[in-house]
């Protein structure tokens, strides 16, 4: 099945080389994001300039699911929305139509595990991490 290996792809491309797995010493906002069912752990950083979020990063520990969930989100810059947060997390809920699923490019490749319910909420962690710093702003 095409889907499937496209989300395999993603996952192992992400766990392998993740790009926004790093450090940002003068974060503006620091948020810790836990999901203790699985013991994923991440720390979420954040520049921002005004209302704008300019560079995103994480470092943390936990299953591929939740570091390859939260690198991919930070791949694409519009995805720095609450609104796309919300997206994803209605995707994982089985609840958004395919034209909100495309309009979270990269990330859309996750939509397989609103099938696997063990894995949400490591698929979460990062979004819920990041709608939470964005409220709080
Ligand atoms: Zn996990």
């Amino acid at each position: 099945m095409e889907n499937r290996n496209f989300y395999n792809e993603i996952l192992t491309e992400h766990n392998m080389h993740p790009d926004f797995k790093h450090d940002i010493e003068d974060a503006d906002i620091v948020l810790d994001g836990i999901n203790p069912s699985c013991g994923d752990e991440i720390q979420l950083k954040l520049k921002t300039d005004g209302d704008i979020i300019t560079d995103g990063a994480f470092v943390g520990d936990g299953c591929a699911i939740s570091q390859a969930s939260t690198d991919g989100m930070l791949t694409c810059h519009t995805i720095f929305e609450l609104e796309y947060a919300d997206i994803f997390m209605r995707m994982i809920r089985g609840e958004a139509s395919d034209e909100e699923i495309d309009s979270l490019e990269e990330a859309s490749a996750l939509r397989d595990i609103s099938h696997m319910p063990a894995r949400v909420k490591c698929a979460m962690l990062g979004w819920r991490t990041l709608s939470e710093a964005l409220k709080g702003k």
